[in-house]
């Protein structure tokens, strides 16, 4: 159920989406039973199936599972086994997740067919944004699009991000939309592999058409700020560029300079002085406004963990809309938001049922949700998401056309590209349905104590890093009582912050606090995290060094009588990993007695995947 979509024909896409919607469970059902026909005689189903491809068998026999299980086949595929032991189209690259495995990006098969059925979906975003803002064709968006590095398994297959797998394809690269050159940044620098001049290359050029700019937007809301503070950090030697119609020396891939000297053509010091006043104006507040002053709206994912970026982007956007338009996997592509213009707190996105066949394992909502918010752990121990029976309980996954409005989910997918009812880890919500098609609020991702781009650190993951750090307090007879984290995106990149109780051994008193070794307590701690936060720290610098603050003896005490004024239960209670609420997070900080950041950027490489 391959779909296509001209996104510049309006009402044939509408009509379109509400057929799907209409007949969600029909394209479901057509959707289970094509993957299973087209792979009943992969060894993996066939394992579980005996070549059957009976829908009901499926749902008995294939287990639910999580990419450990999966994961041998993906490394025997990796390794040069053909790509029937998972799927009988031709694996054509795998999609390195920002979800990790032992430390490692975890990589999630794709087929070259698999590149339309995200087209259809981009391709759907087109016509329901012009539903609500008219005018989109007459200026263009600056999108600040990035590519990441891509690496060659030993069976050849190229392991890379989805969107730089996107962004490479000709698919992109032809988008229908694209036909009028509708985008500030040429496609050059977009791919540019060195994020520094891709990132200057494109706010010059977004720049340079600041007349015509009628969007503007990045994936996450993280890249986009970091876009802002790149932009406070440059201005005036990209103002300079625009003066003398030269771009700076150190751009030096040549198609990028190239398309960008196409763009900037000729000196144009009026310009300049434009948007140097701008950028040298008292306050950077309203600043996206004043230098794109036709900019309708700010296209950004603000929902799940990037919803801590919303008050920074409400700074520098002075009240334009934040528009969150989809939801998306390295694993398959789920849904799209049809009101694009909501709020980002009513932000729900409608799951289109020819991506992929969907199931959900319910969670119980033992607590109201009124408890969100105020000590919110945002992970395994949130309580407001338990899976009912523990976490191994399969049978009761439901149809995609089964969720009941307000009750809470965990999302199963299975795909075209070999994956069998697998765990995606997200928590969903339903919030209503457009035709038969549920809509979904994303809550958070399971077991996510801490993120600030695209890391995703689980208890797990801190619980080691912590462990390894403290190592270094032994020798002083020290011990570490208590700790917690939060994420501080108060400045731009965000960093981890972990709050420390220490005690000297058989005392209660705090001990001398040696700078040299809390630092290095901080990079070790760095150094243990997984490789998309060191990636993030060492290579795209989008998280900032991390930051331990060391708190008085006596500071988890008050945040456990916090948490149990706030409703928890003295019997139960834990410390939570993650302080998301203020009030916690001051009676953290009004106990600190020392901070101390990491000196040094972790040791990142590009993962390998050794030939076995
Ligand atoms: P990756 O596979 O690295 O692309 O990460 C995909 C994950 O990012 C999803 O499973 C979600 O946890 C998160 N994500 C993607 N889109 C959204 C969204 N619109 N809102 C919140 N989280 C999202």
């Amino acid at each position: 159920m391959l779909l296509s979509c001209d996104p510049n024909d309006k009402e044939g896409s509408m009509n379109l989406l509400e057929d799907l919607t209409r007949n969600a469970n029909q394209a479901q059902q057509q959707i289970l039973e094509e993957i299973l026909t087209q792979n009943a005689h992969s060894e993996y189903l066939n394992g579980f199936l005996g070549g059957c491809s009976g829908k009901e068998l499926f749902k008995k026999k294939v287990p639910i599972v999580n990419y450990e299980d999966i994961k041998p086949y993906i490394e025997r595929v990796a390794n040069g086994e053909p790509s029937e032991i998972i799927s009988a189209k031709p694996i054509s690259e795998l999609l390195t997740s920002s979800g990790t495995s032992g430390g490692q990006p975890k990589m999630m098969p794709s087929t070259a067919e698999d590149l339309d059925r995200k087209t259809f979906l981009y391709n759907l975003l087109v016509p329901v944004m012009n539903q609500y803002v008219d005018g989109l064709d007459q200026g263009k968006g600056m999108y600040l699009l990035f590519t990441k590095p891509e690496i060659s398994t030993p069976s050849g297959l190229m392991a890379r991000p989805v969107l730089t797998s996107y962004y490479k394809s000709s698919n992109f690269r032809n988008r229908p939309f694209n036909r009028y050159n509708v985008y500030t940044s040429p496609d050059e620098t977009i791919l540019c592999s060195d994020n520094k001049q891709s990132m200057y290359c494109q706010l010059l050029c977004g720049l340079v058409q600041r007349d015509e700019v009628l969007r503007v937007g990045a994936v996450f809301s993280s890249a986009f700020l970091r876009a802002i503070k790149f932009l406070e950090d440059h201005w005036k030697e990209l103002c300079s560029n625009i003066r003398k119609g030269h771009v700076s020396d150190w751009i030096t891939d040549t198609s990028c300079r190239n398309a960008v000297s196409m763009i900037l053509k000729q000196p144009n010091s009026e310009l300049a002085n434009l948007i140097e006043s701008k950028c040298n104006g008292k306050s950077w507040e309203g600043i996206i406004r004043k230098l794109w002053p036709r900019t309708k709206y700010v296209e950004v994912i603000v929902t799940g963990s990037m919803a801590q970026y919303i008050p920074t982007l409400e700074f520098y956007s002075n009240g334009l809309p934040l528009v969150s338009t989809m939801y998306a996997s390295s694993e398959c592509y789920f849904g799209i938001n049809l009101k694009p213009l909501c709020k980002p707190c009513d932000v729900s996105y409608t799951l289109l049922p020819n991506m992929g066949y969907f199931e959900f394992l319910p969670l119980e909502r033992s607590h109201g949700e009124a408890t969100q918010g105020s000590i919110q752990c945002n992970g395994a121990s949130d309580p407001n998401c338990l899976r009912k029976n523990g976490e191994n309980v399969v049978e009761e996954a439901v149809d995609l056309v089964e969720v009941k409005l307000g009750h809470y989910y965990e999302l199963v997918v299975t795909t075209f590209t070999g994956l069998y009812r697998y765990r995606v880890g997200d928590i969903l919500k339903v919030t209503g349905f457009h035709n038969n098609a549920p809509q979904f609020r994303f809550v958070h991702r399971r077991n996510v104590v801490l993120s600030i781009d695209t890391d995703k650190t689980n208890e797990e993951d801190l619980l080691n890093a912590v462990t390894q750090a403290k190592l270094h307090l032994d020798p002083l007879g020290c011990l570490l009582t208590e700790y917690t984290s939060y994420p501080d995106t108060s400045s731009i990149p965000g960093h981890y912050v972990l709050f420390w109780e220490l005690q000297v051994r058989g005392k209660s008193d705090l001990p001398e606090l040696d700078p040299s070794i809390m630092e290095r307590c901080c990079t070790t701690v760095e150094e243990s995290l997984d490789s998309v936060y060191r990636r993030c720290r060492s290579k795209d610098k989008s998280i900032g060094p991390l930051e331990i603050r060391v708190v008085k003896h006596g500071t988890f005490d008050a945040l456990m009588d916090f948490c149990v004024s706030q409703g928890s239960s003295v019997n139960q209670y834990k410390t939570p990993r993650c302080i998301k609420s203020e009030e916690a997070i001051e009676i953290l900080d009004t106990r600190v007695v020392g901070s101390f950041l990491s000196k040094k950027a972790p040791f990142w490489e590009p993962f390998r995947i050794e030939a076995k």
